[in-house]
């Protein structure tokens, strides 16, 4: 029977290995560790002007280091992820390198076209991804009302839209002696992204009315696209102009959110705290009425899907609480904490004709390029020969790129 000799040599180079995994470890761990302090402080203090976390400034050299180590970790998970995206057809499934052919800005077709699509009226997609068909254009002068910055083509929505703008401005000049509305942009006349602001307006159900009141002349079209709204919010970003503000504004708004197919009202959180301040008893409309940034001008209304249109995508209903409590507490702490612009500022990509509904190229006339023939992420490797040396394999040549979008 054979027994095992032991080799003192051999014990001293498995102990000296083991020793070196163990520093290896040690060092490894705080590295991370130090990574993660320095992602903590982040969360916590936030960043300074400059960009650098108040955390990072006050370390010295040291957490630097890990910083950067930290973040070069991050840079290239996140460079991993898109290339495994890269790879990832529309299922999640690894396909080809290029299979999604490039789609051009949704903006750039919608934005040019001067005429509703002439069939049915019918909202596609949602508010912040769709189109109109069968737009309708809200008549220049009213009775009540007036267009605003007509040089923008947005005067135009569902029939249903201009339906309410036409019924608000005459209730509210009849029954609550408002003199009239102005209003600013609805939708173009076949909806879909516009060329400038507004991420929704786009299946003809949303509409900005400003809170300055109609004057008693009819605007030249000049007039129309220079005269600026008054903003009803005060400099602290938390409470209301008075001198601005009227009782009038209120009742505007309580008729605005009171007819059934509104799906909600968004104004400034300022003038949201004095709506709740004002309403009293009746406070069923204020659920309707939310808190969103910018709206200290104009207010915005957006209604529901119109029954049965199954095209549409509507939005969660608001919920029964009038929204005056936490939620306001929540949006008027956010006003007063100072916006830090991110530094390089990010741009948001615009929307392309493949993430509308597929209807909305039609519409416009847009035909997509057929899908790119699958490429094979690189040639197939060569097979290896018992002896260890690469076969001679042939290499087939690329597919040819996708055509390129008109
Ligand atoms: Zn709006």
């Amino acid at each position: 029977m054979n027994q095992a000799v032991r080799d003192p040599a051999l014990d001293q180079r498995k102990k000296r290995r083991l020793l070196l995994a163990a520093i290896a470890c040690f060092a490894g761990v705080l590295c991370l560790g130090l990574g993660l302090s320095v992602a903590d402080a982040k969360k916590q203090y936030g960043k300074t002007a400059h960009g650098k976390s108040t955390a990072e400034n006050a370390k010295g050299k040291k957490s630097k280091k890990s910083g950067s180590l930290a973040r070069a970790k991050a840079k290239a998970l996140a460079k991993a992820k898109l290339a495994a995206r890269s790879r990832k057809g529309r299922n999640g499934v690894a396909t080809t390198a290029s299979a999604e052919p490039p789609s051009p800005p949704a903006r750039d077709y919608f934005g040019k076209q001067t005429a509703a699509a002439p069939i049915a009226a019918r909202s596609i997609g949602s508010y912040v991804r769709g189109c109109l068909a069968g737009g309708q254009m809200l008549p220049v002068n009213g009775p009540a009302w007036q267009a605003m910055r007509l040089s923008r083509n947005r005067n135009w929505g569902h029939p249903r839209l201009v339906d309410y703008v036409e019924k608000l401005a005459t209730d509210v000049q009849s029954k609550d002696k408002w003199p009239g509305l102005l209003v600013g942009d609805m939708a173009q006349p076949m909806g879909g992204p516009m060329t400038s602001g507004h991420a929704s307006h786009q299946i003809g159900l949303d509409a900005d009315i400003w809170l300055k009141p109609m004057p008693p002349k009819t605007l030249t079209p000049e007039e129309r696209e220079s005269i600026s709204a008054d903003s009803v919010v005060a400099a602290d970003q938390v409470s209301i102009n008075p001198e601005i503000w009227q009782p009038g504004h209120v009742q505007l708004l309580k008729r605005a959110a009171s007819y059934p197919d509104v799906a909600r009202i968004f104004v400034h959180p300022a003038i949201k705290k004095a709506l709740c301040e004002a309403a009293g008893t009746d406070r069923h409309w204020l659920s309707k009425v939310r808190p969103w940034w910018g709206h200290n001008y104009h207010f915005h209304v957006r209604l529901s899907c119109p029954p049965g249109m199954e095209t549409c995508e509507d939005q969660a209903a608001p919920g029964s609480d009038d929204g005056c409590g936490k939620e306001l507490a929540g949006w008027l702490k956010r006003m007063k904490t100072p916006i830090i612009p991110k530094d390089p500022p990010v741009q948001k990509a615009p929307i392309t004709m493949a993430q509308l509904p597929a209807e909305c190229s039609k519409l416009v006339g847009y035909v997509p390029p057929p899908p790119a023939s699958p490429v094979p992420m690189g040639p197939p490797l060569p097979e290896r020969k018992p002896d260890g040396k690469a076969a001679v394999t042939s290499v087939s040549a690329p597919a040819p790129a996708a055509k390129p979008a008109p």
